[in-house]
Parts: C-alpha cells; structure tokens; sequence
C-alpha cells in the first residue's frame, strides 16, 4: 500500500540521521496535575525508553503522525537497565496522597517484547509499596491486551486502579487504515475492551481511548465530526474514559511532510474547543482534552491574543468536566469560514492567511 511504503521511506530517512542516545538520556520524568477517578490529584509522568514501538519498526512505519520511535535506543534495553530507570525516575517525586503514575514507553507496556516481563512485574511490584498511588497508567495496542498479561498485571497492584489506555485515534476504520496507518479496526479494539470489562468483577482494571485530532488528509470540519462521533463510539463501546490528542507536527512523520509543503495544518484551537462542548454534552465517561503545543509553530493554533485564554479555559474544564464558557475573539470568524469551506479545501491550506 502506497501510504505505507511512503511512511516507511520517511521513517527510515530520519531514523538515519538520528543521533543515537542510551536509554538513560532518553529516559526523562515530570510530576503534575491531572484528574483522576476519585477527581483532581496528582500526577507523575514516567518515560521508559525501550526498544521501540513494534507497529513503528514494522513493515509499514507505523502511524503517519506518531514520532515516539525518536524516542527509543532501538536496541535492547535489559530489565534490570529498565527497571533501574524506572526507580530514579520515581524516587525524584515526593509522592503525596491521590497520586497517579503514567508510565510511557513509547510504544507497548503490555509487549513483553518492549517491556519484558520480569521488568514489568518489577516495576509494578515498586508502585504497590507506593500506598499514595491510586491509579497505574500504562498504554498498549489492543493485540497485546490479553486476559493472561492483564490478570498477571492487576494481581501485583490489587488495590490500586489498573488502566489501559489505547490509541482508538477514531472510530473510523477507514480513517485509521488510510489516514493514520494505525494497523488495527474497531473489532480489534473492540475485542481489548471486551477483555477489559470481563476483569473488572475481580479487579480494578480500567480502559481509557486516546482520539486524534485531525489525522492527515482531513478537513476542519471532518476532524470535529470524526471526533464527536469516535467519543460517542468509545463510550458505546464500554471504555471508561476518553482522552483527546490534537495533532501536533513531530519529526520526521508523513504529517511533517505534508505540513512542509502546504498540505496539513493542525486544528483550529477553536475546533477543540467545539469538540469539547459538543462531546461533554453528549458523553458521559470522563473526557480530557490534551493541550500540549497548544499555541506553538508545530501545534494547534487560534491568534496570540487567544492562544493561551483558550488553552487554559480547557484545562481548566479538564479538571472539573465543565463545558467551558463562551469566548470571543476576532479570529474566530477565519475558523468559521475554514470550517464551512474545509470540505472544498480538503485541509490542504487553510482559507484564510495564516496567523
Ligand atoms: S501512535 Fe502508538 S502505535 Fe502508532 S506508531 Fe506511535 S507508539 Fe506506535
Ligand atoms: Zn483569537
């Protein structure tokens, strides 16, 4: 498939002219805020570098908007490297009461290809001493979600919220065969969340769905679609809770390329603003909006007299689930006219000048 090929070619290229860098520079931690089951806590994000996501080093380069291979060593990282890492990444944070702990590798947690599994169980073990910790987040690709990994996972961390998040991206299968590569369908998804929910009677286990926000060769207006339409889905479907990505340009990724020549600009800011309100009115699991490069060269936009009110109005209703209050702005007559007129455009280049 042409978009594979293309994808590959690209990956490959920038894989090369990467500077390679040891797990340990690659390993990177930081603490925040975040909303958790029992509401707003705390938060510790973990980045584990491992050999790298197996879709990513497949045959057809991975996702088209997904640069996370960047941050692995591409080799093998033994379990005693990883779970060493994974200790001083830890013992940097003092770790208060309603704390939850992600854990990123780049890839698949319940790979034990990526991470192995006496890692895994080391790592899980650590966070079971931590009594302030309440929730363990990892994320995978539905095919390694199975009810032997899961059970052995949930059994070392009895009383604490075991979460599996996956990239859905959307819930269009056509989207994620032609526009993301993501290398699974719905049933695949499907299949995960069923093994989800039939622990959940003996364990605390959890299933959360990253959406993307405007996949490559989409227009303004199919991004908001697609996106109200793949949160109601995940909720149909059984998923606990819903978190939103916007797309933000990486290196060396088909988006990148696109967005060079003219062809791809990420969302609106006022785009995920309207997703938000529409999805919060009509689904009721938690939903989080991410903002991360919100405002920046590479991320959603709106004008620099908007970029941050906006931004911090979302993460503000991130914490309380609120629909954020109406706002104005002079930009926002552009957004509209991107919208109505995106599907002549097809997101190629924006209708109105660049801000
Ligand atoms: S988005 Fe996830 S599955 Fe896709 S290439 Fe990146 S890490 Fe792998
Ligand atoms: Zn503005």
């Amino acid at each position: 498939m042409e978009i594979q090929d293309l994808n590959q070619e690209i990956r490959n290229k920038y894989l090369e002219r990467m500077e390679p860098k040891s797990a340990r520079e690659l390993s990177a931690s930081w603490a925040g805020e975040d909303l958790l089951y029992s509401g707003k806590g705390n938060a510790i994000f973990i980045i584990l570098p491992t050999p790298g996501c197996a879709h990513a080093l497949s045959a057809t380069g991975g996702c088209t908007m997904c640069s996370y291979i960047a941050d692995s060593p591409l080799e093998t990282v033994s379990s005693d490297e990883l779970v060493d890492l994974f200790k001083s990444s830890l013992n940097k944070f003092d770790i208060r009461p309603k704390t939850v702990v992600k854990i990123f590798v780049s890839g698949s947690f319940l790979n034990e290809d990526e991470i192995p599994r006496d890692a895994r169980d080391e790592i899980l073990k650590l966070l079971n001493k931590e009594e302030n910790v309440e929730e363990v987040v990892v994320e995978s690709r539905p095919e390694y979600v199975t009810e032997g990994i899961l059970k052995a996972c949930c059994s070392l961390i009895l009383d604490k919220i075991f979460e599996v998040s996956i990239g859905l991206e959307s819930n269009s299968d056509y989207i994620k065969e032609y526009k993301i590569n993501k290398g699974f369908s719905n049933e695949d998804f499907e299949r995960a969340i069923n093994v989800i929910k039939s622990l959940k009677s003996d364990y605390k286990i959890t299933s959360k769905a990253y959406l993307f926000v405007k996949p490559i060769l989409t227009s303004e207006k199919e991004a908001i679609e697609d996106a109200v339409t793949s949160a109601k889905y995940a909720e149909e479907v059984g998923v606990d809770r819903i978190s939103f990505c916007p797309a933000t340009i990486h290196k060396g990724t088909l988006m990148e390329v696109l967005w060079r020549r003219g062809s791809y600009q990420p969302p609106w800011i006022w785009s995920i603003f309207e997703i938000i309100k529409r999805v919060r009115n009509s689904v009721k699991i938690p939903v989080i909006m991410d903002t991360s490069g919100f405002g920046t060269r590479r991320g959603p936009f709106n004008c620099k007299k908007c970029n941050k009110k906006l931004k911090n109005l979302i993460i503000e209703s991130n914490f309380d689930q609120s629909i954020p209050e109406e706002f104005e702005c002079e930009c926002k007559v552009k957004w509209e006219a991107d919208v109505e007129y995106s599907d002549l455009s097809r997101s190629n280049t924006l209708l109105s000048d660049k801000i």
